[in-house]
């Protein structure tokens, strides 16, 4: 473990939130202070809807603010679609990419997914790249496997430390109240840290890598406190300042 690394905890809102929400996010920057700000980076990703509103309510704040998706491309005629450029000119510092809902829904592959993190690195975002197994994945003992392949090709090269993070995101336990043992949790990220290291040397050993599903106050403490787990995706927990603030309660 590196315990040099400075832990992220990020609240994915996922498609969640109106513009009443922004004062949910002023009670959250109120609850970090300048001592958890310290020891830990906290990030909100609002849908896109809510991005710029969030991250000038956000200046001079504690708490970043991030995207959901971006598309590959710089602008073009993609219909609907987001580039990462506008995800930044809003004031995104990162974005979240090939998340496993974005994966079911949108047909989002390994490869799509790298595409679209060097697009975020082209924007000067950071990109929370997305893996995780499947219960069925898991049950046929294939969980490392498929992570593996995951990493393999969505990260694309030249990956740093400081403008890649990896979410570890078991499938069946996102939204499910689920959780991995600390065991399993720890398995799968030392993993993971042996791939990095592997395929991008001392960046793989900064790397932050960020468990996510299910994380709950209740639950954060030993979650975080495992070996390379150096922060949190969050989900439903993050939409409630009680809930978030008493997951960062895990670094005060
Ligand atoms: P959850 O979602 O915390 O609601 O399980 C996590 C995620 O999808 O990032």
């Amino acid at each position: 473990m590196n315990s040099q690394i400075k832990p992220l905890v990020a609240g994915n809102w996922k498609m969640n939130g109106h513009r009443a929400q922004l004062a949910t996010f002023a009670q959250m920057c109120r609850g970090v202070g300048p001592a958890l700000a310290k020891s830990v980076d906290v990030m909100i990703c609002p849908p896109a809807t809510l991005i710029y509103s969030l991250a000038a309510a956000a200046v001079g704040e504690r708490i970043a603010v991030g995207a959901q998706d971006c598309h590959a491309a710089a602008s073009g005629a993609h219909t609907g679609d987001l580039s990462a450029e506008m995800l930044a000119d809003c004031g995104a510092r990162a974005v979240i990419l090939g998340h496993s809902e974005r994966r079911a829904d949108h047909g989002e592959t390994d490869r799509s997914v790298n595409g679209k993190a060097l697009a975020a690195w082209r924007a000067g975002l950071t990109a929370i790249i997305c893996v995780g197994e499947t219960e069925a994945e898991r049950k046929a003992g294939r969980a490392v496997e498929v992570v593996s392949g995951q990493l393999a090709g969505s990260v694309p090269e030249g990956a740093r430390s400081d403008n890649t993070v990896i979410a570890y995101e078991p499938v069946w336990a996102i939204g499910t109240g689920l959780t991995p043992t600390a065991d399993d949790v720890e398995e799968m990220h030392r993993e993971i840290r042996s791939r990095l290291c592997a395929s991008f040397g001392d960046h793989g050993k900064d790397m932050r890598i960020l468990y996510g599903g299910s994380v709950k106050p209740g639950n954060a403490k030993e979650l975080m406190a495992v070996a390379n787990v150096n922060g949190a995706l969050v989900g439903g927990a993050s939409l409630k300042t009680d809930d978030f603030l008493g997951i960062l309660d895990a670094y005060r």
